[in-house]
């Protein structure tokens, strides 16, 4: 498995919100998601130690750090 390139992924993506919690980034050019190769719809940077987040939907997550900060990649069921 590759190392997550933060900023090479976030150069891909659009960004979508940000807030002092959480830098979140629509994935508008079917990246494929490091963690399990399928397309991922959102990266959600965590800024903060810990965070939590209020998902709205039922998402599957695969997970993973970069550069020290915690990054959720969100699959729709
Ligand atoms: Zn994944």
């Amino acid at each position: 498995m590759d190392e997550i390139d933060l900023e090479e992924l976030a150069a891909s993506l659009t960004l979508r919100e940000e807030n002092q919690a959480i830098k979140s980034y629509q994935n508008t050019v079917a990246v494929a998601c490091p963690a399990c190769d399928e397309q991922f719809d959102d990266l959600v940077v965590c800024k903060e130690n810990p965070t939590s987040l209020n998902l709205s939907k039922q998402l599957d997550l695969c997970v993973g750090s970069a550069d020290g900060k915690g990054v959720i990649f969100t699959h729709k069921k």
